[in-house]
Parts: C-alpha cells; structure tokens; sequence
C-alpha cells in the first residue's frame, strides 16, 4: 500500500533534483523532454489506434463511405496529438515550475502541470471533446466516492449502488426522449438509444413509440442485447487466449452471463413498461421514460459497476446542462466543460501519483498506456525515494 501525506512529500522531495524525482532515465531536463516525446507519441498513437478500432466497430455499416474513414483518420490523428502533448508538455511544465520556485511541493509536483496541459483538450472536435469531459468528470466522482469511503464518510454499497443507477438511468432516458427530434442530438455515450415519443397527431394505429407488435419488440430488443453482451464478454474471454479459443469456451461459467443477462433485462424491462404505459393511457409520452428507466435500472443487479452507476447520473446531467444551455442559463461564453476537464485531469493525474489506492483503475491505463510504460518509471522513482512500496 502507498500511503504518505503532503506533509511527508513536502519534507522529502523539497530539494530533490528533478531527474531524481520526475524523469529518473535521463539527468538534463531538456533531453528528458525529448525521451518523453518520442515515447509518448508511440504509446499515444497505439493507445489511441485501440480505443478506434472499438470505434470503428461500433459503427459498423456507417463505415462503408469513403469519407467516414477520413474523417476518423482525421479524428485519430488529433486524439494521438492529445496524448503526447498532455504527457509531454506536463513533464516540461514540471520541469519548469521545479525552476521558477526552486523547489518540489506536492500540488507542483503533479496537480498543477497535468491541471495546465489539460488545454490541449482544444485538440478533441467538440463533439469528441463532450466525450472525454465527460468520462473525466465520472472518473474524478468515482475517486471522491473512493476516498470518502475510505475515510469512513460513508459506504459504497451494492443497493446503493443500484438506487443511484435507477435514478440516473430513469432521468436519461426521460431527457433522451425528449431531446428526440431535435436536429443536433447531445452526443452521448449510452449503449441504449430509447425510441422517440409517438405523436398524437400520427397516423400509425398503433400508439406506442415502435411498429408491430409490444411483444415481438420486446424480445426483439432483449435478444439483441443478450447477444452484445455475450459477445462482449466472450471477446474479453478469447481475446487474452487467441491461440486456444476452443480451451476458452470451455470455461465459460454463469458468470460469463451475467453481462448479457444486464443488458437484455435493462431493454427489456424499459420496453415492456413503456408498452404497458401506451396502451393503458392509448397515448405515447416522454414521462413513461421516468418510471421505465426506473425499474430497468433494477437490472444493474446482474452486473454492479460503480463507474456505471456514475456514469448514468452525469450522462442524465449533461442532457440536462444542454437544456440549460439553450436557456441560457449556463453562459456560453465561459469554456465551463474544458475548464472542468483541466481539474478533472490534475486531480486524477495526481490521484495516481500521490494516492494510487483510490485511483479509478483505468487512470493507471491511461498514463502507463499513453507515455509508453514512463510513468511507471516516475512513481518508481518517487515511491523508491519517499520509502514506500
Ligand atoms: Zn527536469
Ligand atoms: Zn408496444
């Protein structure tokens, strides 16, 4: 376990020399600088092609034009660009503040390098840049939840866990159906998209929000989903073990299910109560969203993920802040998301530095995967000198 105060950082570390602390491969700053880079933009780049691929998968018959490739090579190239510069450019900002102030100091140390390089986040298309903030802003809750917890503050439990679900799946599945028609849809990453609301004015006989028959829907959209999430659990089960698939199928047990059960109840249970709603009040309507997400988020059961849970509520809040945006509430002017992006970042970055146990794993992924394994070699480093393991 690593466990050391700011207090001990600051007695410690104070006059340390930066190559002693921050880039151990390398003494002078500036060719450290270039070692970062170089390897930077080969783990940026790889990372990158991987998170693409999914992409590009995820597409699917999208990709069949010319142009979509384009613009995903496009996409591709600024995101590996982000990567480098936010690993490379916080290295040199935390050279350079070492010698503005003559001295290390926990917050210089990492929280404000990588909260400044945060700008690079420009380099993201908004639509993608909606994204990442977004996921940022799940993971920096997730380490706040981990570390009240940790103090005692309170307990992350299983039911708790699941309330927190229905409600964020109840709220985004409202605000989804009422965002329905509009041109210009809040980019969003949910893996369920709920129907839009059936107009009264439309002609169709049926009243609910799909054609054909409640039932066939329903078991259309649970089959479908048990099958994704087969599919995704057998692709994390074979992949690892590519050269002996038929030895991986062989170990498949009812908790390889559970994915698939999750996803097949959740769109199952939110079309069946959709359906019910419709042809009880003979009328379609967004509000059905709200008691249907509800109990569909009871599915969360078969498969409890904290990040999860999370990322419900906050994707249900930025439908929201799209709504007050156009109200005008929240002001445009002001670069709100990328300024909380850049905290988000310091925060995290930091958190996997100074205080690893309660750091959302996929930080870790994220630093070792983007500066080529460098970041091991930082917290090596610094762990060696503060003595601890
Ligand atoms: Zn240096
Ligand atoms: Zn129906």
């Amino acid at each position: 376990m690593v466990a050391f105060s700011k207090d001990v950082f600051d007695t410690i570390c104070r006059d340390k020399t930066c190559d002693s602390l921050v880039h151990p491969w390398t003494k002078g700053c500036f060719k450290a600088a270039l070692m970062i880079y170089a390897s930077s933009i080969v783990g940026s780049a790889k990372f990158y092609s991987l998170v693409y691929l999914a992409q590009i998968l995820m597409r699917g018959k999208k990709m069949a034009k010319k142009e979509e490739w384009i613009k995903m090579g496009r996409f591709y190239v600024r995101s590996t660009l982000l990567g480098l510069l936010v690993s490379a450019v916080g290295l040199q900002l935390i050279c350079l503040i070492r010698k503005l102030i003559g001295k290390f100091t926990y917050h210089s140390c990492v929280l404000i390098p990588y909260t400044l390089s945060g700008i690079f986040i420009y380099l993201e298309p908004p639509a993608r840049r909606g994204l990442v903030i977004n996921l940022f802003c799940n993971l920096l809750i997730e380490y706040f939840l981990r570390s009240l917890q940790r103090a005692g503050y309170l307990s992350i439990t299983k039911s708790k866990q699941t309330l927190m679900f229905m409600v964020g799946s109840s709220l985004l599945f409202y605000l989804m159906r009422l965002e329905g028609d509009k041109e210009v849809k809040t980019p969003l990453f949910w893996f369920f998209s709920p129907e839009k609301v059936r107009k009264k004015s439309d002609e169709s006989p049926n009243v609910c929000p799909h054609n054909g028959e409640c039932k066939k829907h329903i078991l259309k959209g649970a089959s479908a989903y048990f099958g994704i999430g087969l599919g995704i659990s057998l692709a994390k089960l074979i992949l690892p073990q590519i050269r002996t698939p038929l030895k991986a199928i062989s170990t498949i047990r009812g908790k390889h299910l559970t994915l698939a059960l999750f996803f097949s109840s959740y769109i199952g249970i939110y079309r069946a109560i959709i359906c019910y709603l419709c042809r009880k009040k003979g009328f379609d309507s967004a509000f059905y969203a709200l008691p249907a997400g509800y109990v569909a988020g009871l599915s969360f059961l078969f498969n409890p993920n904290l990040g999860l849970s999370i990322a419900s509520v906050t994707a249900a809040l930025k439908l929201y802040a799209t709504i007050l945006y156009e109200k005008k509430i929240l002001p445009s002017s002001i670069p709100l998301p990328e300024i909380m992006y850049c905290l988000c970042q310091g925060v995290l970055f930091s958190a996997r530095v100074m205080d690893p146990d309660v750091c959302p794993r996929y930080v870790f992924n994220l630093m070792d995967s983007v500066s080529n394994k460098r970041s091991l070699h930082v917290t090596k480093s610094l762990y060696e000198t503060l003595k601890v393991t």
